[in-house]
């Protein structure tokens, strides 16, 4: 069976002539970097410089440690690093940013996804483009825009453009790590939307080229003691169930946080465990943060949390997997998750 090519050939060439006429170029995702935005940055990132451009990627913030098996994960300049001991790339970043020509989004779909970076972003008067797979791209803000919401990561959509713009013989082992880690990622470890045989043909042929699958996937579930202790925590003492909604949903307070010596990413993932209990298709976490809480809700089927996330949280997502940030106390944003539940009882 053979991968068919999907972008469309306007498009294609849109970002061909983007690409050949240009040489500095920039790489940006979103916010609190997950895998495939790191392998997709990533895997941008070393194409660009087989083909002799000069690229720098830069994350908002630092990719968590629950990263750091992906190739690559050390290659970008932070915007905002959260960890004071380490020296501000701030300027470094801005400089790099000013001195671009071309702006790369991959794997978010509009610029205030970026975080505190977003400002900057949306003052450069240079050419933008996103690949990306979210729904409803912000066609305003890009010059050329590769969006393929029917692709299960990032990396499969940078996979297709590499390939469809005659690259393919550049994805060696060093390129196909990080795709293949965005896309196992994305995917929940090959999992969800993978009744669709083209990821499956895209890891394929990742594997073909030198990804080394097997490591990866045992690599992925490395965990750090804090972050085990911290998951023992939630499941024992802070889930809970409301069969009558087939849902659950846990908290965690800024004391809490502190008291297990919380790191950025360390609660990466949790918010999939509830689902694994019989009779759960919908979870919700709600993290206290400094000035609001950060919403994270997954669900199974056709459940659509993007439509709760963006109706009571100012957020969005995918259908099942979504997320948003809500100005309130923890209380008030489990009270109104509480809210929304009957709504949507119809998609059980
Ligand atoms: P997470 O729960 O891992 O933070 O986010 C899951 C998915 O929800 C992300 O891939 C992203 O598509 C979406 N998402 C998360 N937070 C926000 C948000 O604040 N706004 C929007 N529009 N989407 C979000
Ligand atoms: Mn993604």
């Amino acid at each position: 069976m053979e991968l068919k090519k999907t972008i469309d050939s306007a498009t294609l060439e849109a970002a061909r002539c983007l690409i050949d006429g240009h040489q500095r170029f920039v790489i940006t995702t979103h916010i609190s970097p997950d895998g495939d935005a790191l392998g997709s940055a990533i895997g941008l990132h070393r194409w660009l410089k087989k083909k002799g451009k000069d690229v720098t990627v830069i994350f908002n913030d630092a990719p968590g440690m629950n990263l750091s098996f992906i190739p690559g994960h050390e290659e970008g300049i932070i915007y905002e690093t959260q960890d004071k001991s380490l020296p501000s790339q701030k300027e470094a970043a801005l400089k790099t940013l000013h001195a671009a020509e071309v702006l790369i989004a991959s794997d978010y779909n509009e610029l205030s996804r970026t975080g505190e970076m977003a400002t900057e972003l949306k003052k450069l008067p240079i050419a933008k483009m996103m690949v990306d797979h979210h729904l409803n791209p912000a066609t305003g803000e890009f010059d050329v825009i590769i969006s393929h919401p029917e692709m299960a990561a990032a990396c499969e959509v940078v996979y297709h453009l590499i390939c469809e713009l005659g690259d393919a013989d550049l994805i060696d082992e060093t390129i196909a790590g990080p795709l293949f880690c965005g896309l196992m990622t994305d995917t929940g470890m090959f999992s969800y939307t993978v009744n669709d045989p083209s990821p499956w043909l895209v890891a394929g042929d990742l594997v073909a080229r030198g990804a080394d699958a097997e490591r990866f996937r045992r690599d992925c579930e490395l965990e750090t003691e804090r972050r085990a202790r911290l998951m023992g925590y939630v499941l024992d003492q802070k889930m809970t169930l409301i069969p009558e909604h087939k849902a659950a949903f846990f908290s965690l307070t800024k004391p809490e946080l502190k008291k297990y010596g919380y790191q950025k990413g360390d609660s990466e993932g949790f918010v999939n465990l509830p689902l694994n209990l019989y009779g759960i298709r919908v979870s919700a976490y709600f993290r206290e943060e400094k000035n609001f809480v950060k919403v994270s809700l997954r669900s199974k089927g056709d459940y659509p949390v993007n439509e709760i996330c963006s109706r009571f949280f100012g957020g969005g997502g995918h259908k099942n997997a979504a997320g948003g940030e809500f100005h309130g106390s923890l209380e008030m944003a489990e009270k109104l998750f509480l809210k929304a539940l009957p709504l949507y009882d119809r998609f059980l």
